[in-house]
């Protein structure tokens, strides 16, 4: 499904340069559910942003479903990645003067060829896969951290990805609505989508697939 090839990572910022990943190998196998985990400022980050094409590896080479990345256009690496991936993060990034069902339409709008009616549909569909059927018409502020990171998940799974990226998803939730979150991933894996995750939390990782462990910008196990 993904495939890095000794992939580094170098960020510049005026004199100083950080080398964030070095000689990274890797391949996530499709259905599969790989947790990444390792210290701060290791470089969970900064690999997650390669692996959901959202920045360019300084040297090494990435394939998604077989295609090498770096011999596309910055436009067709942008519709590989919308196909291909949903993303979650730590801070839940909803818009908050945005009613549920309307954050989660947001990823359809950018497609073609989709009514509105259509994008309403997907949109009620995601919400009721995450277990919120019932609060479609609430705005982000009226729900508790884990609904609003279900909400997240509807948003990130609407436009079916291959593949859920998820960066940190549990780490501001308490362990019953993390375990929550953690329960909506799994089933999703078990319907085929491909789930990377960064996490520090043991009881979670162990529920996956596959512990990724990453050092200094290495992976060491
Ligand atoms: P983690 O997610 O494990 O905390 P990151 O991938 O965020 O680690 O960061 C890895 C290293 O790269 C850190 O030293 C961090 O400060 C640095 N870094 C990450 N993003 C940037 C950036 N955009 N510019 C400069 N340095 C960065
Ligand atoms: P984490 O939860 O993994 O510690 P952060 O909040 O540190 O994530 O980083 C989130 C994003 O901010 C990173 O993926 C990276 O793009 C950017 N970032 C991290 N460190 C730096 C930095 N030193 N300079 C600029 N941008 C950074």
């Amino acid at each position: 499904m993904i495939q890095l090839e000794k992939v580094s990572k170098t960020y510049q910022t005026d004199k100083v340069e950080t080398l964030a990943l070095k000689d990274i190998d890797l391949h996530v196998k499709e259905a599969e559910f790989v947790c990444i985990m390792g210290p701060s400022g290791c470089g969970k980050s900064t690999l997650l942003n390669l692996i959901g094409l959202l920045d360019r590896p300084g040297a090494g080479a990435i394939r998604v479903g077989g295609a090498p990345v770096k011999s596309y256009r910055d436009k067709d690496v942008a519709t590989l990645r919308n196909r291909t991936f949903g993303f979650i993060f730590q801070n839940f990034h909803l818009i908050s003067d945005l009613r549920v069902i309307d954050n989660v339409e947001l990823p359809l709008l950018y497609r073609a060829n989709i009514t509105a009616a259509e994008r309403k549909r997907l949109a009620r569909e995601a919400l009721e896969k995450v277990g919120l059927g019932a609060r479609m018409e609430h705005y982000p502020n009226q729900l508790s951290g884990g609904q609003q990171q279900r909400v997240a998940i509807a948003r990130a799974i609407v436009g079916r990805p291959q593949v859920l990226l998820a960066d940190e998803p549990t780490g501001n939730l308490d362990s019953k609505m993390g375990a929550e979150v953690m329960d909506i991933l799994l089933k999703l894996n078990a319907e085929g989508t491909t789930v990377v995750m960064v996490t520090h939390d043991e009881t979670e990782a162990r529920r996956a697939n596959r512990i990724v462990r990453v050092f200094d910008g290495q992976l060491v196990a």
